[in-house]
């Protein structure tokens, strides 16, 4: 028997890998153009760091008219849970981030380089596997785990590196016959990479994200089929970025040791290495410390967090931009309005440490994102979150879409807009007083400030809405006429003026204009109350403030 022969007896039913490659061709895109994919397991949980991954992804994909993959990756099966590529495709859909080609639900696909579940494509590896058989870079190897397990104990004891290399790699060096033996008894085995490496030896890599990088070369024997007939991680991944022609692998840093291995599998096929951009995770400060964002430890790290939260995609995909590349919060400055899709982003701009998730931070961009929204786009946003995570608001915004609508757009559309709500979860809190059959029919538990004398109030609320009050007055007369009152009762019309000689008044205008706004809404700070009465009406202000009185 010889090795072609041996190839066939392992793999007798595969096609040749020239079929595939033939079926699967170089991709006929413009110079410059990435070829990108997100591979996630289907482990049931979807990490923020994914999502990461996949908005860098997409952008430079998008960027370069180059192609975003989503591939499953779903080769070690015991970590596997039901409907876990469909919670994937959810969470991208979500972020509105939309794969060029990939899996659209539990087992169907759709672009030219498919299937793109791994466990769909066992034919393909084992092709490949065959090939590096025939070519003896690659054999079967029958120790059992028992025989790891010693082996293992003997490196220990003698202080040697562990793993199956050189003189441990003992299936290495079977003859054909034993092995073919061997096989016809039904032995079970799983095939191996003979690594044609030497520790001893550097390679030289250049990493995209972590720039130049040397390494010992690999000389482990990894296995590249297991005994489920299936592919370990990295033959999988060097032989679907080969077919799929990917030109950047961007993962997550924690592969980068296995690189070597990576190197050696595409030199083996006799394929063109892509270039790598190892992402660093995305950290979290933790007394003083730096940590990787847990998904034990931290809501954050999930993305169920933002949909229950309601933090916009937009928001939290801008973020994530933000800690990718440092320069793109001068870009957001000089570019209010644009949409992210403007910006350029850059690999080897990232982080190579890891950034740091700032929640502060990501609220801030949230407040600046919903800033930008026009009324009718708060409106449905908030709405289609309310229909899921919170009736009561639900009820509140679509009682009345019409006056929903006004309250939604009171400061905003103009130069600088309000920067009230970071999320959707905020925003019942942020109207509710704005609906009179809530405000009239609560208890209103009204906490004045500077001005806190029950009758003082009274004077200055029944002053105002008995002779000043007039719905119709523009906002410079409006604002007069509370200036009015304030002078009437002893309150400086200016606070400028209160400051230079504070001993001739009782206070300012501010304080008596946050005695109407606190008797108007039950709050200190709200937006601009020239509009809220505008939107309130005449006979709202009039039963509010009289609320206010009794
Ligand atoms: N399935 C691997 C992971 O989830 C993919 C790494 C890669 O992108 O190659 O970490």
């Amino acid at each position: 028997m010889d090795y072609k022969e041996l190839a066939n007896l392992i793999f007798p039913n595969v096609k040749d890998s020239s079929y595939y490659e033939e079926k699967y061709p170089e991709r006929n895109l413009k110079e410059g153009a990435m070829v990108v994919r997100f591979a996630p397991s289907p482990t049931g949980f979807v990490h923020i760091g994914g999502i990461f991954t996949s908005v860098i992804c997409s952008k430079v994909a998008k960027q370069t008219d180059g192609v975003f993959i989503l591939r499953i990756e779903d080769t070690d099966q015991k970590r596997e849970v039901e409907n876990g590529v469909t919670g994937i495709i959810d969470a991208l859909k979500k972020f509105d981030l939309k794969p060029d080609e990939g899996m659209i639900d539990e087992t169907n696909s759709f672009g030219d380089y498919g299937p793109y579940k791994q466990s769909q494509r066992k034919e393909i590896y084992q092709s490949f596997a065959k090939k590096l058989i025939e070519e003896k870079k690659a054999y079967p190897c029958f120790c059992k785990q028992e025989d790891l397990d010693n082996m293992r104990k003997k490196q220990e004891d003698a202080k040697l590196r562990p793993g199956y290399y050189g003189a441990w790699a003992t299936c290495r060096n079977l003859g054909l016959d034993e092995i073919e033996r061997r096989i016809k008894n039904g032995e079970e085995y799983i095939i191996r990479f003979k690594s044609p490496g030497n520790p001893e030896k550097k390679i030289k890599h250049h990493d995209v994200i972590k720039g130049n990088i040397d390494f010992p070369e690999n000389d482990q024997d990894i296995v590249i089929i297991k005994s489920d007939g299936l592919p370990t991680y990295h033959f999988a991944h060097v032989v679907d970025d080969h077919l799929m022609r990917t030109t950047h692998v961007i993962r997550g840093d924690e592969w980068l040791s296995s690189l070597p291995i990576h190197i050696q599998l595409f030199q083996a096929l006799g394929v063109k290495i892509p270039k790598y951009a190892h992402i660093a995770p995305i950290m979290k400060e933790e007394n003083g410390a730096k940590r990787k964002l847990s998904k034990r430890k931290d809501p954050e790290a999930a993305v169920e967090y933002y949909s229950k939260e309601g933090i916009p995609a937009d928001a939290a995909k801008e973020y994530l931009l933000n800690i990718a590349n440092s320069n793109f919060e001068q870009w957001r400055r000089q570019n209010k309005t644009a949409s992210i899709d403007e910006f350029e982003l850059q690999l080897n701009k990232m982080s190579v440490s890891g950034a740091l998730f700032d929640m502060i931070k990501l609220l801030d961009i949230s407040k600046a994102v919903i800033s930008r929204y026009s009324k009718e786009q708060v409106y449905e946003m908030a709405d289609t979150w309310a229909k899921e995570y919170d009736k009561e608001l639900q009820n509140l915004l679509e009682e009345n879409k019409e006056y929903s609508l006004k309250i939604l757009g009171i400061e905003r559309g103009n130069e600088k807009p309000r920067k009230d709500i970071a999320k959707w979860s905020d925003l019942k809190d942020n109207i509710e007083y704005m609906y009179d059959n809530r405000f009239l029919n609560n208890k209103i538990d009204y906490v004045y400030q500077n001005i806190n004398d029950q009758e003082e109030i009274n004077k200055i609320l029944k002053e105002y809405i008995e002779n000043k009050f007039d719905i119709s007055d523009d906002k410079q007369t409006w604002f007069n006429k509370i200036k009015d009152v304030a002078e009437k009762f002893g309150y400086a019309r200016e606070v400028k003026e209160y400051k230079q000689n504070p001993e001739n008044y009782k206070g300012h205008v501010g304080d008596v204009s946050t005695v109407i706004r606190i008797a108007l809404t039950g709050r200190a700070n709200t937006p601009d109350m020239y509009e809220i009465m505008q939107v309130l009406g005449k006979d709202s202000v009039n039963a509010r403030l009289n609320k206010a009185i009794s």
